[in-house]
């Protein structure tokens, strides 16, 4: 009897060859276009004490007060797998000790874990590549990165995507909206979700981003911050648009833009698709000016933003399907100590190439087959006397006998 195969974890998936090949593509876009704008690549670790997102993200938000993996260790510690990338890269940077060291601007691409219902988008663990630049004042720095998130789904090649903006207020502002908005809500309640009755005491705004129509279809007039922000709030989010407008970024403002977790305060964006049902927004931010301050360093306004790497891949179409350059066909024992040093010489020269493994020829060619290569090279007695391989092409069937050293020009 077989032993019963072990299945990975409900909403946890494994990245396959072709997954990860649309996976590489968006990381590069990243980098290159993250490297324009002179960001550099940070890598922080996945374990992170719990309190790290108590006082960050905030204890009434989804991610902390249901979706946290978080367990104690041997060692009695609270601990959890990181669900954002935010928190972590402040704490980073205060422990690093460059609260002086300027303007600092940070991307990373890595795993975050999330308990969501598992659904299409919607994953347990999944990638972020996220952004952040600290020391970040005024709307310039908004319209930039805003800007870079455009440039960055632009390099991608990514269709139909729509740059939404909001404000989200400042402290002296939110608070006397945050009232109006829950005086809305309270006369509505009975009619809202389980979860956003929840809300109404605990994180109205989040209301306004439900994703239950019949939430959505109650918020026809509830009030808008844009419409209640103060004259500075006011003027950073004209002025963030003015950048936008000199940049010809394409966009529109979505009073019912909030995010998720606590920090965030002024400019909130999101990208969004209509290709993927309910799970639509493939990259998320804005600036959290207050967070720097909330754990324990000097007072730092700064923006950021997330892009869901999974989501960006569905996005994209498949890659064309290319196989290795070269296949090493050896015939015969006497050769295979030849072989194995010709598959060494033509991979130095820049080819990728698989060795069939010596046996019969018919294997061999089958292998060569299934790999999808474009050339063969088949080598016997007299190839490894002359010093050369008896090159093939698969698409027309031509053979010559080439130099080793010469092979590379011969597949371009
Ligand atoms: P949503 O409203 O879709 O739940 P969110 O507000 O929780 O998103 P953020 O915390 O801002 O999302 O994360 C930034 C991006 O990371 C999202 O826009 C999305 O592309 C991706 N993302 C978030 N949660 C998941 C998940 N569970 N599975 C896959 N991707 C995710
Ligand atoms: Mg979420």
């Amino acid at each position: 009897m077989s032993a019963k195969k072990l299945q990975s974890i409900r909403g946890i998936h494994d990245g396959l060859p072709g997954e990860v090949a649309r996976w590489q593509r968006v990381e590069q876009a990243a980098r290159k276009v993250f490297g324009s704008y002179a960001f550099s690549e940070v890598r922080m670790p996945v374990l992170e004490p719990v309190e790290l997102f108590v006082r960050s993200v905030g204890e009434d938000t989804d991610i902390v007060s249901k979706e946290m993996y978080a367990f104690t260790d041997q060692g009695g510690d609270h601990i959890c797998l990181r669900p954002e990338g935010t928190a972590g890269a402040v704490r980073a940077w205060l422990q690093g000790g460059l609260t002086r060291a300027g303007a600092q601007r940070w991307y990373y691409i890595g795993p975050m874990f999330r308990r969501e219902r598992p659904q299409k988008g919607r994953l347990r663990q999944f990638q972020q590549i996220g952004v952040e630049m600290f020391s970040a004042p005024g709307p310039i720095e908004d319209a930039e990165i805003l800007a870079m998130a455009h440039a960055f789904l632009s390099e991608l090649g990514v269709p139909e995507l729509k740059m939404e903006i909001n404000s989200l207020g400042c402290n002296s502002c939110r608070p006397g909206y945050r009232d109006k908005l829950v005086t809305y809500l309270q006369a509505r309640a009975d009619r809202l979700c389980e979860t956003c009755v929840e809300r109404i005491t605990r994180n109205p705004m989040r209301v306004l981003d439900c994703k239950v129509a019949s939430c959505q279809a109650e918020l026809g007039d509830a009030p808008e911050m844009v419409a209640n922000l103060c004259d500075a709030c006011d003027r950073h989010f004209t002025d963030v648009q003015k950048g936008l407008d000199a940049l010809a970024i394409p966009y529109s403002v979505n009073p019912r833009i909030v995010r998720g977790l606590d920090y965030y305060n002024r400019t909130a964006f999101e990208i969004v698709t209509d290709k993927l049902g309910a799970q639509g927004t493939v990259l998320a931010g804005g600036r959290y000016d207050g967070l720097v301050e909330e754990l324990g360093g000097p007072a730092t306004p700064a923006i950021g933003f997330a892009a869901g790497l999974e989501r960006l891949a569905m996005l994209l179409d498949d890659d064309e399907a290319t196989g290795p350059d070269m296949a090493v066909v050896a015939l015969g024992e006497a050769v295979q100590g030849y072989a194995l040093a010709q598959a060494d010489l033509l991979r130095k020269a820049g080819l990728s190439v698989v060795h069939c493994g010596g046996g019969s020829a018919k294997r061999q060619f089958k292998m060569a087959d299934r790999e999808g290569v474009r050339f063969v090279a088949v080598i016997g007695d007299d190839e490894m006397q002359a010093g050369t391989v008896m090159l093939k092409n698969m698409a027309t069937g031509e053979q010559q006998s080439v130099a080793t050293a010469a092979v590379a020009g011969c597949t371009g």
